[in-house]
């Protein structure tokens, strides 16, 4: 009996499609494994059966339970009906097996190559879109217009990062363990007491982080290319190339020689002035724009640094964000940002600067930098064979600013439904395989936006709601909570009294807020400033639209 079930399997495991997944019956797939990495269908539910063919033999008996997975149809009716007869027959097997099954696919075979994939940007998402599309079998191309490019960033990393992505220590700056939370009125909370000693927030510069993950892509095979992606041609049908224009700076040429890249499908990830989504028609989002200063400061000056990062809230450093001073390996990043008054950005970075400024006496500001941050995600994240992460897609948290992690994630489940779709690179994808990313990646951190855009509007609001969040963060409960979120992005289960507690407090320190907003209101008028100033981007000087423009 174990035999016949046994070769019933053999037959079945070679060529099985998932009913929940299946396209047409002829499309029914073999098992793909490349470099170890080996993607079984989608649909994880799909698996009342286990066991894999010839692996089926000699433990004890037990019960078949209900076996509803393969389609009574189609090209497996010899190897449905054989094994049917064969359980009728018996009743039981004798071993619980294992079925491995993969989906059947709506796209073609390729024949003789391997589906190409683009990635456009070099940044933590393209870098992990790029390697685990590489490791998954997929023909490879990065595009990087600059590779030693240290985009505008605070570079604080959650922890749960450096374990997910693998990253080495050595690419980590310092290891934050002590943030203060610093009040309009000045009034500074110490948060960080609940973190345990192996617990911390990673600070990293991202010259360095974007230039290992590149690195690390390549090594897998990925075709990392020295090029300004320009633009692409969408193609009429569904087998058709993408054709990307691009200029290709390898050869060391300053301008770049235009060149042109086939690719069956393309990721953007190009950032939040994203080209690719320009050519999808992906819509617009509203974008803070962040300002930094990177400075130098004297080496004791720098002790007090050493593994504290200060955030500043208040009308002064920000209308609706906060100012931050973040430590790096040899100097201090301080910056600010802005959605609703972007003109006043420099004023806003100058009062961040004052707040800090007894601590960060003596320092020389050795590179001026700024750079959109977008607020939501863009109407449309995919079209077609293409497909957008990271801040191309709109992928930062309000309240916090945090998009790293976030970049990097979405790149890789991006590639990853990728990888899945296209059985490993053997087959044609379409817009189905790349909405599978888009649908993981809401249902896991769409309620993670959502809490932090409330958090936001509710207190970064006015000074008073400003002064009741730092209030707030004295809490012990309120810490653990927030850091373990940060730290680990999970909705961490609360304590029920805990809960009520926080709640009591929350709804006390509003009441407050309010009551203290009423007496102090006055309007604050934000006046743009009218004088063009310059900004250093650290190889030229150029207006802030030009700067903006720029990067
Ligand atoms: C001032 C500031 C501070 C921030 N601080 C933090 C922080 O502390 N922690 C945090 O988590 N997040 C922070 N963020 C947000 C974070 O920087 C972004 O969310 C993150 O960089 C997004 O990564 P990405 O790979 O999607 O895009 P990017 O990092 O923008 O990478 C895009 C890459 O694509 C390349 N590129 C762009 N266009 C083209 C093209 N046409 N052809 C070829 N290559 C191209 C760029 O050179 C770049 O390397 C901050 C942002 C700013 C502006």
């Amino acid at each position: 009996m174990a035999a016949a079930i046994s070769s019933a399997l053999a037959g079945a495991t070679r060529s099985v499609a998932c009913p929940s997944c299946v396209g047409r019956a002829s499309d029914a797939v073999q098992r793909s494994e490349v470099r170890g990495a080996a993607y079984a269908c989608s649909s994880r539910s799909f698996g009342a059966v286990r066991s894999v063919a010839g692996e089926s033999s000699n433990a004890g008996s037990k019960p078949l339970k209900t076996f509803n997975g393969l389609r009574a149809g189609g090209v497996f009716k010899k190897e449905y009906d054989a094994l049917t007869e064969a359980v009728r027959a018996e009743g039981t097997v004798e071993e619980e097996f294992t079925l491995t099954i993969y989906a059947g696919r709506n796209g073609k075979p390729l024949e003789g190559r391997k589906l190409r994939v683009a990635v456009v940007g070099g940044g933590p998402a393209g870098g992990c879109a790029a390697e685990t599309l590489a490791q998954g079998g997929i023909e490879t191309f990065m595009f990087e217009r600059k590779m030693d490019n240290a985009k505008p960033c605070g570079g604080a990393i959650p922890l749960c990062m450096i374990g997910e992505f693998n990253l080495p220590l050595d690419i980590i700056d310092r290891k934050v363990t002590k943030m203060k939370m610093i009040s309009p009125s000045n009034v500074s909370v110490d948060v960080g007491k609940t973190l345990n000693e192996n617990e911390y927030i990673g600070m990293v510069r991202r010259e360095v982080l974007d230039s290992y993950l590149r690195d690390r892509a390549k090594s897998y095979s990925a075709n990392v290319i020295n090029g300004l992606f320009m633009k692409m041609d969408i193609p009429k049908d569904e087998n058709s190339p993408y054709v990307l224009y691009y200029n290709d700076y390898s050869s060391g040429s300053k301008v770049g020689v235009p060149r042109t890249l086939e690719v069956d499908a393309v990721i953007g990830a190009d950032g939040a002035n994203s080209r690719v989504a320009k050519d999808i028609d992906a819509g617009e989002y509203d974008y803070a724009i962040a300002f930094q200063e990177r400075i130098r400061i004297p080496a004791e000056k720098m002790e007090y640094y050493e593994n504290l990062a200060e955030m500043y809230v208040g009308d002064d450093v920000s209308p609706d964000f906060y100012g931050w001073v973040f430590p790096k390996c040899d100097h201090v990043a301080v910056g600010t940002g802005t959605v609703v008054n972007k003109p006043a950005i420099k004023k806003y970075q100058t009062a961040t600067r004052n707040r800090a400024k007894d601590k960060i006496a003596g320092g020389e500001i050795i590179r001026v930098e700024a750079h959109p941050i977008p607020e939501h995600p863009r109407p449309r994240r995919v079209s077609s064979r293409v497909a957008l992460v990271g801040d191309a897609a709109g992928y930062v948290t309000k309240c916090s600013g945090e998009g790293i992690y976030f970049a990097a994630k979405s790149g890789r489940m991006c590639a990853e439904a990728i990888v899945e779709g296209s059985m490993n690179g053997t087959r044609m994808v379409d817009e189905s395989d790349l909405r599978k990313y888009l649908e993981k990646w809401d249902k896991t951190y769409w309620p993670t936006y959502k809490v932090l855009d409330i958090l936001q509007k509710v207190f970064y609001r006015s000074n008073p709601a400003r002064e009741a969040f730092v209030e707030m963060c004295a809490d012990d409960y309120v810490q653990k909570m927030t850091f373990d979120s940060y730290l680990y992005k999970t909705v961490v289960p609360g304590n029920p009294l805990d809960d009520i507690k926080l709640a009591v407090n929350t709804i006390g320190s509003l009441i407050r807020a309010s009551a203290l907003r009423r007496e102090s209101q006055k309007e604050i008028q934000f006046v743009p400033s009218t004088r063009p100033w310059k900004l250093d981007v650290g190889f030229k000087n150029l207006s802030l639209q030009e700067a903006l423009d720029l990067v």
